[in-house]
């Protein structure tokens, strides 16, 4: 490591490399500061599988065209206009050269599977998905001269001008506090849904019930910092993105596997054996993150969706065995529930189940209940034929809305809008500028691939002039 660099860049994940390669083109030197250990850099990007972008005609993995039009129409959607239009337009016509712009850094593309044509002309999916994608991109990035430090967290930065004065920052590294001094910074240090201290604030003792679905290393240290020397924050900071996820996984880092789908096909119980919520408003993926939320909101943050035969195979297939027994009761049992409570909820939900709906996965079909205090609006089945199915659910983070202020050069502003001195911002710790509310597969990479390619060049140039 050198006293001086060009561009230092906070934070290993995704939007961390493609400023990298973007600051290195444009002949900066490069510092890379990693909090994790090698094996788990890149934070929620190793867990990823595809991106999102703009295409006219096939390109990359993508087949037929997806306008800007289109894919802005979408944003809206999720985020019910929760979202900057400028910058969100702007970071869809970016993404349209991430077509070529990733494969030329190592990405492989993995062709569409059948049946996934949908998804074929939206997302493209990465060939041995995010693990593979971020172990090429550190490989291009070894041979293009770019430096990583690991297990070295920022945990303090003295800004100045940058130029003339240079930012230093301070790392907490296994052989003691360390500096190093920087022209530009470049944070891409993540959200903050790994400090549970932080959620603590708004969920109180809750918080110690969520599951983080992604990485430990995103504790927000880089957000506190900027925020407390007055930079513009966006998003709310109550906010999360959340789906269900299995009981059994483990509390952190738990990925894409431990996420459970079944809720739609089931009833979801909370501790006392009673339901809750419509579980057949939407299915996935329009309707699967609003159930973390309000897993999240029961007490002790836990819930229970079960079924029966019928239903074992319309769901993706769990990490976690499914819990089976013989009757209602006994499952009940084995879930750890109170047994009477939860048959008389079969009981009155069965009761109520609208006779002669006819089942169907592919549409918001006309399974439903008719009476129910709170009923099933779609896909609902008597439970009634063994084997009985059970899964327990904990509210799964995904990440974090709330984030640094940026402009259109990725600069990160203060409460007036002014840019602080070469200080930028790159994916999630600035993507509440464009995603207010909800979630779109794909466009957390597409944030931090556009978002961090434009954070390198600025940084780099402004460094470099
Ligand atoms: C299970 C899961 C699946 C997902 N699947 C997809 C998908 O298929 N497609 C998609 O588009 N999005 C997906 N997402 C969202 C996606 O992961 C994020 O939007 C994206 O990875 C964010 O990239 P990033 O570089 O901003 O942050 P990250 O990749 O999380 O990187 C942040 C980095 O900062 C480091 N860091 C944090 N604090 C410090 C500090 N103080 N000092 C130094 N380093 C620090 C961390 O160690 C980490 O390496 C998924 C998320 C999860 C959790």
């Amino acid at each position: 490591m050198k006293p001086l660099y060009d561009v230092v860049i906070v934070g290993g994940g995704n939007a961390a490399i493609c400023a990298a390669f973007e600051a290195r083109h444009a002949g900066a030197s490069v510092l890379v500061i990693e909090a994790a250990t090698p094996f788990m850099r890149a934070g929620n990007s190793r867990h990823t599988r595809n991106v999102r972008y703009m295409h006219i005609g096939d390109a990359g993995a993508m087949v037929g065209t997806y306008t800007e039009d289109e894919f802005y129409a979408d944003l809206l959607q999720v985020t019910g206009g929760e979202t900057d239009e400028d910058l969100a337009r702007f970071t869809i016509r970016q993404s349209a050269s991430l077509a070529e712009w990733m494969p030329a850094h190592g990405i492989k593309w993995q062709s569409a599977l059948k049946g996934t044509l949908q998804l074929a002309r939206t997302n493209a999916f990465f060939l041995g998905g995010g693990k593979a994608l971020i172990n090429t991109y550190y490989e291009t990035a070894a041979k293009m001269g770019i430096e990583v430090i690991y297990e070295s967290p920022v945990v303090d930065v003295t800004m100045r001008d940058g130029m003339e004065h240079p930012h230093t920052l301070h790392m907490d590294t296994k052989d003691g506090p360390k500096t190093v001094d920087a022209k530009a910074i470049v944070v891409a240090s993540g959200g903050f849904e790994a400090n549970l201290e932080w959620l603590g604030l708004y969920w109180g003792e809750a918080a110690n019930n969520f599951f983080i679905r992604g990485t430990p290393y995103n504790t927000g240290k880089m957000l506190r910092i900027f925020l407390d020397k007055g930079a513009k924050a966006v998003g709310n900071e109550r906010e999360f993105h959340a789906v269900a996820v299995d009981a059994r996984a483990p509390q952190f880092d738990g990925g894409i596997v431990t996420r459970l789908d079944t809720v739609p096909f089931s009833i979801a119980v909370n501790k006392y054996g009673k339901r809750f919520s419509d579980e057949g408003v939407d299915i996935w993926p329009k309707r699967y993150a609003v159930w973390g939320g309000l897993i999240a909101r029961q007490d002790d943050q836990i819930a229970y969706s079960i079924m029966d035969s019928k239903a074992a195979n319309t769901f993706m297939p769990s990490a976690f065995p499914a819990m089976k027994a013989n009757s209602v009761h006994e499952l009940a049992k084995m879930l750890g529930l109170d047994p009477e409570a939860v048959v008389e909820t079969v009981t009155e939900y069965n009761n109520h189940v609208v006779p002669g709906g006819t089942f169907d996965l592919t549409k918001l079909d006309d399974c439903r209940t008719e009476g129910l205090e709170i009923e099933k609006t779609h896909w609902a089945q008597t439970i009634d034929t063994p084997p009985f199915i059970g899964y327990p659910l904990r509210p799964g983070i995904t990440f974090t809305y709330y984030g640094l202020g940026v402009n259109e050069c990725a600069q990160v502003l203060d409460q007036q809008n002014k840019p602080l001195p070469n200080i930028y911002a790159a994916g999630e710790v600035m993507s509440g500028n464009i995603l207010g509310r909800g979630y779109m597969a794909g466009f957390g990479m597409t944030i931090g691939s556009v978002w961090g390619r434009i954070a390198g060049r600025e940084a780099a140039q402004n460094a470099l002039r």
